[in-house]
């Protein structure tokens, strides 16, 4: 018996998600010591968790034995007072990963298609193909999302389209009107569309699209948020989807019922509101992205202007810059090559602190000089 063909060929294909470097993994590999290793590979956030986050866990520890409330509502009630929609209008997910996982399942199946952009988000790609569905892929602008040639290529068995905003690795941002305007033709086309904001808390209020107002004008809108970037809870898992009720109702139909534990439901709570550290990641992140971007215009790299806690710049001007994510390896330094994002020439780097940022530079220059 051939194990591998019980699979159906279209899981057979999936190429798994290639995730950053773990700093352990570094360690044993090039017998390095962790406290010396700087991770900036995955997006994470380098204040760590939240005061009132790490209390909330704590208190939490005494009912671990306990199921977690598998409607999350003192999550659910304290997001819904913040965005201002009915709790019912809400899907808590172990990491916006899980949600997307849910529309992929909900609305995806063999026979059925979903559009994203090239250079887009890894995810939507492999959830679309989990599920059976043919994904297309647009061309891209500038390697940010082309919502007319997305638009061009939604077909009478488009079920969901995808779009990061900002897009991750590319930190692109789309133009409020533009992306109002691709609203209303994808609603036009039936399909749901997925906006993936895991990025929106580091952008200045006045350039963040007026997404959750939009869901009242867009029953086929799912706004994804998570509490792994700027909330600094990656390793607990916790997202959010807002969307019509409608669409709400059908992502409970998949979701685990437990899906997100019970730290987790009482560190997002607690996050949610510590205003205080979610504004002191945007200042860290708004000086580190300078910092950084100082750095590339004096090594005279180009880079992609972000809108997120991560920055793509350009090491080589043509060919891989493999050679050059090895070398900072050996330095004790970790980013993300994007060569699977069909970005082979770039390193994405996440905003560190300023003594990481620097490093990084450090590091940089010296390979650069070789
Ligand atoms: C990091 C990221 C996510 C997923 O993060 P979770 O930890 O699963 O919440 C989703 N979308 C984009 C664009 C991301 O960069």
């Amino acid at each position: 018996m051939n194990l591998t063909e019980l699979s159906p060929a279209y899981i057979r294909a999936i190429a798994p998600y290639q995730p950053g470097k773990p700093i352990s993994e570094l360690a044993r590999e090039m017998g390095l010591v962790e406290a010396d290793i700087v991770k900036l590979a995955s997006n994470e956030n380098p204040l760590g968790v939240s005061p009132k986050a790490r209390a909330a866990i704590q208190a939490g520890i005494d009912d671990l034995a306990l199921y977690p409330d598998g409607n999350g509502f003192a999550l659910k009630t304290a997001l819904a007072g913040r965005l201002g929609i009915g709790l019912d209008q809400i899907v808590l997910g172990g990491g916006s990963n899980d949600l997307l996982e849910m529309v992929a399942r909900a609305f995806l199946a063999p026979g059925t298609s979903a559009v994203y952009s090239r250079h887009a988000f890894a995810v939507y790609a492999l959830a679309t193909q989990a599920a059976g569905a043919i994904g297309f892929e647009a061309p891209a602008k500038d390697y940010g999302h082309d919502l007319d040639a997305m638009l061009a290529r939604v077909q009478r068995h488009t079920r969901v389209v995808w779009i990061a905003n900002p897009n991750n690795p590319s930190g692109t941002l789309l133009d409020n009107d533009a992306l109002h305007r691709a609203l209303a033709a994808f609603a036009a086309t039936g399909a749901v569309v997925v906006l993936d904001e895991a990025y929106v808390e580091f952008m200045d209020p006045e350039r963040r699209a007026p997404s959750i107002a939009w869901l009242r004008e867009f029953p086929n809108l799912i706004v994804v948020r998570t509490f792994s970037k700027a909330y600094g809870l990656a390793g607990l898992r916790v997202g959010y989807a807002a969307c019509s009720r409608e669409l709400a109702d059908l992502l409970n139909r998949v979701r685990q019922p437990f899906n997100v534990n019970s730290l987790a439901l009482a560190a997002a709570e607690a996050a949610l509101a510590d205003d205080e550290f979610l504004a002191e990641a945007k200042r860290v992140n708004d000086a580190g992205m300078a910092q950084l971007t100082a750095g590339f215009r004096r090594l005279g790299l180009d880079w992609i202007a972000s809108a997120g806690n991560f920055v793509a710049v350009r090491v080589v001007k043509e060919g891989d810059a493999g050679a050059i994510f090895q070398a900072l390896l050996r330095k004790g330094i970790i980013v993300r090559p994007v060569g699977a994002y069909a970005m082979p020439e770039y390193l994405r780097v996440s905003i560190g602190l300023p003594e990481q940022n620097e490093r990084f530079l450090a590091a940089l220059r010296e390979i650069l000089a070789l």
